[in-house]
């Protein structure tokens, strides 16, 4: 954690005041530690997008192309006739405030900028200026304003505060979802090349090699040759990790941290352990060695261009289906995105698991399995032998991971896998998991460092929940099913709530599964000893 960062009492001191000076008039003020780096011109280069170079965003010049402005109008004007939803969610809010509450960054910031309704409003009163008669007859008098540099500047700085979770979606009584506003917004930045390094340098490494770290494919190999290694050690069992294996039946996709950060690297040990002991017929690819999207973040070309390599590699590998790790954004591309984008993927067949028989018809078209799906399923069908207490150390909680949650429903397949090969599960309260869940606060591209102070306000609402469930249940571990929370959470817990770990959810599969010719086991996936521990209420 940075030294300049404000102890937890100091962040708490949250002034949620309205300020004095109307919202139509553009206030941003880039303090350290809320905004996010400009991306480097060599990433746009890279990419062929317009205008690279070099600029900061608390300076006063952006070095804005002449015709920005236009450049701007014009592609709201594109998007206003090409997604109906855009149009939409710009025309019928009511400001009625169902939503206004209900942002972590609000509730974590105070700032009104942050809620919902008014984070849509930086853009919608440039549509009403521009796009609607009574915009332009009455002006800011029907809440319209002018596209100005500083205007531009305050999209920048709020675009890039929302973690495009869609909590405030579940909330709006007409649906109108905040995130794809966001979205829009983040593209319009983008064509006169103002994006944030975040985002862009893991898309130009996913686009050279096909993952956000670029690690290339004679580099992933070892990777995974490591993690067999590490499930030799522990359970004796010799596991197989093909990779680029033509004609396997399934080609497995995961988040590239999953082989490179921690904790997701015990997550990778229990996927392996999985596919080897029930025999799955499965290939790894170096070529499409990311799941994850971050072009999604920026513009839906560049997650369309991202997107495009796994099925790709699926045809060229010839499988019959896609299996995908534990990722969340991931997910809303493969369930909203992919078949505009790439599909439909007709050169693959309608998946089917070859251990239980079960058709996942949710994947018709996208070809693609969640792997909570998948195992839990082997679950419901009891193939897969199970010792939950070599998970006794953990008393743990479960976070919905937004895009898993909201976007795809998976709300029930994680929590069946959870009770099945853990003793001492707890909830955290009810208005903060499923589809209410609160986000982690540093998705959707914001998970760098130089927004520390942001990541740690917008995180805590999630943060406080877990807090609940520490101190009332003693839980000590929090689990979830995307490689961004694995990676943003502990720096926040560690923050808001010292003593919670995090894991992935087939690192406890792992743990608790019980394989074929292994050997005592002693240590858990962590290497740290098998240890049983009394629980503390009700599970
Ligand atoms: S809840 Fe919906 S209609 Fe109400 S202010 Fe928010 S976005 Fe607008
Ligand atoms: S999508 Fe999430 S981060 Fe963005 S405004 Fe809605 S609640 Fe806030």
């Amino acid at each position: 954690m940075p030294e300049e960062v404000s102890t937890p009492e100091e962040l708490l001191r949250i002034d949620y005041t309205p300020p004095k000076k109307s919202w139509l008039e553009p206030t941003v003020e880039f303090r350290k530690g809320t905004y996010c780096y400009s991306a480097a011109a060599k990433h746009r280069e890279y990419l062929e997008l317009p205008n690279p170079r070099q600029w900061r965003p608390y300076e006063d010049d952006w070095k804005l192309p002449e015709n920005w402005k236009e450049t701007i109008l014009a592609g709201m004007k594109e998007r206003l006739n090409k997604y109906r939803s855009f149009q939409l969610f710009l025309d019928i809010c009511v400001r009625c405030g169902a939503c206004a509450d209900k942002c972590h960054f609000f509730i974590g910031s105070g700032d009104p900028k942050n809620m919902p309704v008014l984070r849509a409003e930086l853009l919608r009163s440039v549509y009403r200026k521009n796009f609607t008669l009574a915009g332009k007859l009455f002006g800011k008098f029907a809440g319209a304003r002018e596209l100005t540099e500083d205007v531009l500047k305050e999209w920048f700085y709020y675009f890039y505060q929302c973690t495009e979770c869609r909590r405030c979606s579940v909330f709006c009584p007409f649906g109108i979802d905040t995130c794809e506003i966001t979205m829009m917004g983040r593209e319009l930045l983008d064509l006169v090349g103002c994006d944030i390094n975040w985002i862009l340098d893991p898309v130009a490494k996913c686009y050279r090699t096909g993952n956000h770290l670029g690690v290339p494919p004679h580099a992933f190999k070892p990777t995974i040759e490591t993690a067999v290694e590490d499930v030799e050690e522990i359970t004796g069992v010799k596991v197989e990790a093909p990779i680029n294996r033509k004609g396997a039946e399934v080609l497995f996709v995961a988040p590239s941290a999953d082989y490179f950060a921690m904790p997701h690297w015990f997550t990778l040990l229990g996927y392996l352990m999985l596919f080897h002991e029930i025999g799955l017929d499965y290939t790894w690819s170096a070529y499409a060695s990311e799941g994850g999207n971050f072009g999604l973040f920026q513009s839906m070309e560049l997650a369309k261009r991202l997107n495009a390599k796994i099925y790709a590699e699926a045809k060229r590998l010839g499988v019959k289906w896609i299996l995908g790790g534990e990722c969340g954004h991931m997910w809303r591309v493969i369930h909203q995105y992919m078949d505009t984008f790439n599909g439909p993927a007709d050169f693959m067949e309608e998946p089917v698991s070859p251990i239980t028989g079960t058709k996942f018809e949710n994947a018709k078209s996208t070809k693609m399995v969640h792997i909570c799906e998948f195992t839990a399923d082997l679950i419901q069908n009891n193939k897969l032998k199970l010792d939950p207490s070599r998970n006794d150390k953990w008393k743990l909680t479960f976070h919905d991971s937004c895009n898993p949650a909201r976007a795809m429903g998976l709300i029930e397949e994680p929590r069946h896998i959870i009770k099945n090969v853990c003793n001492y599960f707890y909830e955290m309260p009810e208005n903060t998991i499923k589809e209410r869940t609160f986000c982690c606060g540093s998705g959707a591209g914001l998970g760098t460092d130089e927004n520390i102070e942001m990541r740690l306000r917008g995180g805590f609402p999630r943060a406080n929940a877990v807090k609940y469930v520490h101190e009332k249940y003693g839980v000590n571990l929090l689990t979830c099913i995307c490689a961004i929370d694995k990676a943003v959470f502990p720096a926040l817990l560690e923050y808001w709530v010292p003593g919670v770990e995090v894991g992935g959810i087939h690192e406890l599969v792992g743990n608790a599964l019980v394989m074929k010719g292994e050997k005592e086991r002693t240590t858990d996936l962590r290497g740290e000893p098998l240890q049983e521990t009394e629980a503390k209420g009700d599970v």
